[in-house]
């Protein structure tokens, strides 16, 4: 690939570097799994974008929007409604539970989980959130609070009440028990480790289905059943966090879908703008009510901003019409195979997991003492890159790579042989 290092190092000279460091490939275009630069090279999109394109980028639909927008309102006082809000917001309560009848929409995805803390912390009078060790909710100084640590390192205490559970990670048992399959004891533990810190003032525990930025762990059903009556028993209010699992990627238009327990509070976004900054929280009548009452407010910018209003309808058809979710679950079966054949293969691949569309490759640098290697990680994403495959690791150096492998759903058989042959290549020329 014709790599633009140089270009990049100049645009960093009026560019915070918000991420590190930039990938040097710099696009111009994009559709569907590819991404292009001015040159037209391609690279195959293994990341979705931020995880938000889950149907390929540009997707006709998306832009036929674009080019009728016309004189449509863009933008309104957050107390104006308008067609597009009206009509996405009985789409998505439509699409879920009755209980979960009330919805906002958002730009992103710590604004949605905000104004679930917000509400929890109302209707309860408590102020204690659990998280997952690892996991992460968001940039906002309250989502940094029950967030992957690293990342608060430098800026002060995290919000106080805020308590951590380690997340059920079967490759390293996070209280060296389990061998293998998790028996849930955990879980068992950690909420008892959060009783002895709390003060007696819980008001919710905030999950995502799959963990993804904990490395990708997936929250399977029976330990989400014991979850949910642990919070009842606490009075515990429970957030699902579809951030990334929302609108198909694992299978079922929302991940929850797959666990017999339905949350208090649902938050959605990357996936449900397609690409464009539109985030929900869903919550119940009741809750609604109690809040309302107690002079509840959430008033940002753009709330209810009815152009990113009009992608979320848009995306709900698509994924109906392209039957999206039942091509991710049928292509993540394909891939997580290829990924098990290249795990067949190599040694420095620990453990391949995830589900449907949403999988994780971990590189250690031997399977015995599973000691993660993260510069090997670094490397094999480097030359991906070269190559022509756009990766991204989700955890940060010192804490081990696990590739995080979100294509679009909408993903060929061919798209994924092809990626599968360049992570092989790349892994090849990184361990010769
Ligand atoms: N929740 C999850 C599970 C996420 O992955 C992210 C973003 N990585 C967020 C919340 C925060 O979303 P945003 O970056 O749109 O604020």
């Amino acid at each position: 690939q014709d790599l633009n290092a140089k270009e990049v190092e100049e645009a960093q000279e009026s560019l915070i570097r918000y991420c590190g460091e930039f990938s040097s490939f710099i696009a111009e275009k994009a559709f569907g799994s590819y991404i292009y630069n001015k040159k037209g090279d391609a690279i195959l999109d293994f990341t979705s974008g931020q995880m938000c394109s889950v149907f390929g980028h540009n997707h006709p639909k998306f832009v036929e929007i674009l080019e009728k927008s016309g004189d449509k309102a863009i933008h309104l006082l957050s107390s104006i409604l308008s067609p597009p809000v009206i009509e996405l917001a009985k789409k998505l309560t439509g699409k879920l539970p009755d209980s979960l009848s009330k919805c906002i929409f958002l730009n992103t995805g710590s604004e949605s989980n905000e104004v679930a803390i917000r509400m929890a912390k109302l209707v309860t009078g408590g102020f204690e959130i659990i998280g997952f060790s690892g996991s992460w909710h968001g940039m906002t100084a309250g989502a940094q609070s029950y967030t992957y640590s690293k990342t608060r390192k430098g800026y002060g205490p995290a919000m106080s009440g805020s308590l951590m559970i380690p997340a059920p990670y079967e490759y390293r048992c996070p209280i060296a028990h389990c061998k293998g399959s998790c028996d849930h004891t955990c879980l068992e533990v950690g909420m008892k480790m959060a009783d002895q810190q709390s003060v007696g003032e819980y008001a919710a525990l905030i999950a995502e289905p799959l963990l993804s930025a904990a490395g990708m762990i997936e929250l399977k059903p029976d330990y989400v059943k014991r979850l949910k009556e642990l919070c009842e028993e606490r009075g515990l209010l429970l957030i699902f966090d579809e951030a990334q699992t929302a609108l198909g990627r694992l299978g079922t238009t929302f991940a929850f879908e797959q666990y017999d327990v339905v949350p208090d509070f649902l938050t959605l976004s990357k996936t449900l703008g397609g690409g464009l900054p539109l985030a929900a929280m869903v919550t119940t009548a009741e809750i609604e009510e109690e809040c309302h009452k107690r002079g509840f407010v959430y008033v940002t910018s753009h709330v209810s901003d009815p152009f990113c209003a009009s992608f979320g309808s848009a995306a709900f058809d698509i994924l109906d019409k392209e039957q999206l979710a039942k091509n991710a679950l049928e292509k993540g079966k394909y891939l997580k195979q290829q990924l098990l054949q290249l795990h067949e293969k190599y040694e420095c691949i620990g453990d391949v997991r995830g589900s449907g569309l949403l999988l994780g490759v971990e590189i250690v640098k031997d399977r015995e003492t599973k000691i993660p290697d993260d510069d090997l990680g670094q490397k094999i994403c480097s030359r991906c890159l070269e190559l022509g495959l756009n990766m991204n690791i989700v955890r940060m150096k010192g804490y081990g790579s696990v590739f995080r492998i979100a294509p679009p759903l909408t993903i060929s058989k061919k798209e994924i042989d092809l990626g599968i042959a360049i992570l092989d290549e790349a892994i090849r020329d990184c361990t010769k």
